[in-house]
């Protein structure tokens, strides 16, 4: 038995006390040997010679349930007899004596799974257990177990197997099957079993076919469509940081490689929660990541377009507050350079996508009206944008629209504008309880004198609608190879 010694001590103690209880629950996550364990006691409590409150597993009950041939150890799955006429069965039963051992003992797998009738006649049971019968129940999720159930059980908590214990068994296995397996590549498989040692072997054995001679970790990253560990810290930090283009270019890599999306963003959650847990430098900010990465990640599976997702989920991710770095080390000259244009890189995901490349100049410099974006005032920019998160956390609307307008400030007059193509925007904060509130917010973050003014602006940069951006990249596709359009919807 690998793992779970706390539980294996206490267990063998018991049998060796002849203290078995009659009821138990093994709580823990899947593959993490609550099954081994309620095996392993099913012999202890029947052995005829048990050592130290060992199985001698040479005895004949030992022999009979390890051939699988005994009548009193039952095992059964609490998913698929979960109503309330399996549990009546096995009360009726539960009462005869056992057939060929000292005693009977019934393993219920995944007991969460029962239905409150079952339950409440389970409990009669437990309330005057027969003295020749042990319940050992099993479940992934505790807290859906009655308290009425639990308080009637001894319960044990499976902890997670550490990877170092995982990868010396797996090392053991090996080198008993004769699988010539690198360290390094013992070390991932450990890892990615997630401290369970059944996920473990399994890959291992996978690994062993797939592959003809030595196991490498570069060959596993293959063979499970895993990413390696440096490159999803080195996209964490282009997270982190809101490099966007760093970020494209990785999800672009990883798509030409084959690699499995949803597992790269599994690794990236895993890799934050290891940061959160160890202290991270800006908490709120991976946790924020975290949560959003979790969010893309549960999309996945409902989209057909996984990449687009992914692209448009982190994207945004980054645009969202808590992703906006203090300091970022790239941009920071170009936030100083582009001044109030910066609420103009905040946008809305999907246009973010379709935005042109950076070595071509902003429409909005270029442009031969009236600028929209003037040379900022000292430190406007980043007051701005400390109003627009604070925006976004209350009055997601306004700030919606904010995010399509470019914003300048002179002497003491905020002037935000619009392409004319976004009058509605106009109109909508200028309606007088949400102008109020910008007005507010505006004298707040920027000074009690400063006023705000709405403006429609033809040198403000149209971004455009998901709609749009949508269109423009299948009319790309369509030009790319030289198809059509059909079907909109
Ligand atoms: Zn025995």
């Amino acid at each position: 038995m690998v793992g779970q010694e706390e539980v294996v001590r206490t267990l063998r103690n018991a049998v060796a006390a002849n203290e078995v209880a009659h009821a138990y629950l093994f709580a823990g996550e899947r593959g993490i040997g609550k099954t081994s364990v309620a095996r392993i006691l099913a012999r202890a409590a029947n052995c005829l010679a048990p050592q130290g409150g060992e199985p001698c597993n040479a005895c004949p009950n030992c022999e009979t349930i390890l051939a699988n041939r005994s009548l009193d150890i039952l095992e059964i799955d609490g998913a698929s007899n979960r109503g309330i006429d399996h549990i009546r069965r096995l009360r009726e039963e539960v009462n005869f004596s056992p057939t060929d051992l000292k005693t009977k003992v019934y393993v219920i797998d995944e007991v969460h799974m029962l239905t409150n009738e079952a339950f409440n006649a389970l409990l009669k049971t437990l309330e005057e257990p027969p003295a020749h019968a042990v319940f050992i129940f099993a479940t992934t999720e505790p807290h859906k177990v009655p308290r009425t159930i639990v308080s009637r059980c001894q319960a044990f908590d499976f902890r997670k197997i550490p990877a170092e214990k995982i990868a010396a068994r797996l090392a053991v296995i090996a080198e008993k099957e004769g699988i010539p397996i690198a360290p390094d590549a013992l070390d991932l498989l450990a890892r990615k079993a997630n401290g369970g040692l059944r996920d473990a072997t399994v890959m291992l054995e996978q690994a062993a076919s797939y592959r003809e001679g030595g196991i490498t970790a570069e060959a596993l990253l293959e063979m499970l469509g895993l990413v390696g560990r440096e490159e999803v810290a080195s996209f964490l930090e282009a997270l982190e940081w809101g490099n966007r283009q760093a970020v494209l270019d990785t999800i672009d890599r990883l798509v030409e490689r084959g690699k499995d999306l949803e597992l790269f963003l599994a690794d990236l959650v895993e890799l934050l929660r290891d940061r959160i847990a160890h202290g991270s430098d800006d908490e709120a900010r991976d946790v924020h990541l975290a949560r959003g990465v979790l969010a893309v990640k549960r999309d996945l599976f409902r989209s057909l377009d996984r990449r687009i997702l992914v692209e448009i989920g982190l994207v945004s991710l980054m645009n969202e507050r808590g992703a906006v770095p203090a300091a970022p080390p790239r941009d920071r000259t170009d936030v100083a350079r582009a001044g109030a244009a910066d609420s103009a890189r905040r946008e809305k995901a999907p246009s973010l996508l379709a935005e042109p490349p950076a070595d071509r100049p902003r429409e909005t410099e270029s442009a031969p009206t009236r600028p929209a974006t003037a040379p900022a005032e000292p430190g406007f920019a980043s007051a701005w944008q400390a109003m627009m998160q604070e925006i976004e956390g209350e009055r997601v609307a306004i700030a919606a629209f904010l995010t399509e307008a470019s914003a300048r400030l002179e002497q003491d007059r905020v002037t935000i504008a619009f392409h004319p193509g976004h009058a509605f925007h106009k109109e909508s904060l200028e309606k007088a309880a949400n102008f109020q509130y910008l007005a507010g917010m505006v004298r707040r973050h920027l000074g009690d004198k400063v006023s705000v003014e709405i403006e429609l602006n033809d040198g403000v940069v149209r971004k455009p609608s998901p709609r749009e951006a949508l269109r423009e990249k299948a009319q790309l596709v369509c030009e790319l190879f030289d198809g059509r359009i059909v079907k909109e919807d």
